[in-house]
């Protein structure tokens, strides 16, 4: 089925109300109604749930939708429901439902009403249920929230591994429509192998927000002084705070509810109904602020957040990505500041030493990750995007001036030289260390790894004794950043050299970096 742009949009118009796609809706609609297998990856709020919903209601048979939160599925039912005639165009199927229902769900897919059938992947392997969907026509399937898939995601869901296995026996050929709001080319690539899209049509939109401003404080023990100057100075405009820990929310709500600032806790550990109370609080401006851990926010959709702040820092860039898009999603201000204190990181290291190796490892790698953005000097926000495998211009690019360090930026210094060695330590160390031991090599540092390879007998042991680890450790993020040196996901972070680096040693040239932030144990910036 393909259609021309005109009844395209004719259909949009009709069915939605809207007068034209956003982003790449159009194409990513057209590829699906003309069968193919498609990848849609587009930030919070980019349209994500039209790329399915258009073409589902558009074309013959229904389509599945699996989606991992049952709340999620019931917003969209009643939302799709809204803008029908016909109550039995969107159904949930899943374990709430009563005989009468599942009873009226399967009448409503047989007489061919329903255009979207919204499924959690753990009633999608009921041999009930599979055997009903094999004798109704499928359009396409849809898997919301693909990065589930992976454990390199911020959340991993065992039950949707075996998806494709499934999706196979409900009938031959049937098209997969993957989406995700998670960028990192890891990903990515898991989601692509594991439900065998090898052939889908990609379309990933900028990860860019240019209207939200990034910055990041040291820590002190001041801190809820620090939080409660900044709410002040913002009165009156909505605001998210993150926090680790349960206690700590009740504990911060408390102290700014103490300091005039009218704000709510949430946390799971709250009943539903409060939860719900609280929520809606914020939902309805009762209150300006909610203090809150990550249970706050999925599908929470308020266009005038105008700062979300981390009181603690967040355990991966994605999180903190995910965390901090709730601001401004109206385009207008969003301020993301996050306070950091390397003594957090501990704190995160030492949650995940209880849980298996293979996930510590991953966990810790991606703990890296964010410690980096925090302690970097250089553009945050082309930090996070090449995180995400998206380029930045931090001069002429979009928001290029819209955090700390492009306001306040440090001066710069000449590393050709560093950056050779580093390349060359790198290589000759024939690319099998992580960062971590490639800063002691050129120390001249020994730990158990770098001995049992004898590379501190080496020649070039040492080679970058005269300046500290510090200055060698952000100098491999901003190679990593300027695409020198690349990290071996796969490998827990093994840093290789790309093509460009190889370049480099062959023809190296001026390479002007920034010495990173260095916060002391009290938080201070230490003067360097
Ligand atoms: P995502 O799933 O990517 O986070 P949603 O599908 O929830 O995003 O869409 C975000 C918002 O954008 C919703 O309020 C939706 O109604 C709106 N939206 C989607 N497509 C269009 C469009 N073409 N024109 C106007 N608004 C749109």
């Amino acid at each position: 089925m393909s259609l021309t742009n005109t009844e395209l949009h004719t259909s949009l118009k009709k069915i939605f109300g809207f007068s034209k796609f956003k982003g790449l809706q159009e194409n990513v609609i057209q590829n699906v109604l003309e069968g193919n297998d498609t990848f849609v990856i587009m930030p919070t709020g980019g349209g994500k749930s039209l790329c399915y919903q258009l073409p589902a209601i558009m074309k013959e048979g229904a389509a599945i939708v699996i989606s991992p939160l049952i709340a999620l599925m019931k917003n969209q039912v009643d939302a799709i429901r809204g803008i029908s005639e016909e109550p039995g165009i969107a159904h949930v199927l899943n374990s709430s439902l009563t005989k009468t229902e599942v009873k009226q769900v399967k009448e409503d897919m047989t007489n061919g009403l329903t255009k979207l059938l919204y499924v959690a992947p753990e009633s999608l392997t009921k041999e009930e249920n599979i055997e009903f969907l094999r004798s109704v026509t499928i359009s396409f399937v849809a898997v919301d929230e693909a990065h589930c898939i992976s454990e390199w995601g911020h959340d991993f869901r065992p039950e949707y591994r075996n998806l494709k296995g499934i999706i196979n026996r409900l009938g031959d050929d049937i098209p997969i429509v993957g989406l995700t709001a998670t960028a990192t080319p890891k990903v990515q690539e898991d989601i692509i192998k594991n439900l065998g899209m090898t052939d889908a049509k990609v379309f990933k939109a900028s990860f860019n927000r240019p209207n939200l401003f990034y910055e990041v404080r040291p820590k002190t023990q001041n801190v809820d002084a620090d939080i409660i100057r900044y709410v002040k100075q913002n009165q009156g405009k909505s605001g998210i705070i993150y926090c680790l820990s349960r206690k700590r929310v009740e504990e911060l709500a408390q102290v700014l509810q103490v300091n005039g600032i009218s704000a709510v806790p949430y946390h799971a550990g709250f009943d539903a109904k409060t939860r719900s109370k609280y929520q809606d609080m914020f939902l309805m401006e009762e209150v300006d602020v909610v203090v809150a851990t990550i249970a706050f926010g999925m599908g929470i959709d308020k266009p005038d957040v105008r700062f979300v702040i981390h009181h603690d820092i967040p355990k991966s860039i994605e999180s903190y990505y995910q965390e901090t898009g709730r601001a401004g999603r109206d385009g207008g201000e969003g301020h993301c500041l996050a306070f950091y204190a390397y003594k957090d990181v501990e704190k995160l290291e030492k949650f995940m030493s209880g849980k298996p190796v293979a996930e510590q490892e991953i966990g810790n790698a991606l703990l890296q990750e964010i410690v980096a953005y925090a302690e970097t000097s250089i553009s945050r926000r082309k930090f996070i995007l090449h995180y995400f495998g998206e380029e930045f211009d931090e001069k002429d690019g979009e928001g290029a001036d819209m955090d700390d360090n492009a306001r306040n930026p440090k001066p710069k210094e000449e590393a050709m030289e560093e950056v050779v060695k580093l390349l060359r330590v790198v290589k000759d160390t024939n690319e099998k260390f992580k960062t971590k031991e490639i800063v002691k090599v050129l120390v001249g540092k020994v730990n158990a790894m770098i001995s049992s390879h004898k590379t501190d007998e080496k020649p070039f042991f040492g080679i970058g004794k005269d300046k500290d680890k510090m200055y060698w450790m952000a100098l491999v993020r901003q190679v990593l950043v300027a695409g020198l040196l690349k990290k071996e996901i796969e490998r827990y972070g093994i840093l290789n050299l790309t093509q460009a680096g190889e370049e480099f040693l062959n023809n190296p040239e001026s390479f002007m970096m920034t010495k990173d932030h260095e916060y002391t144990e009290t938080g201070n910036e230490a003067v360097v």
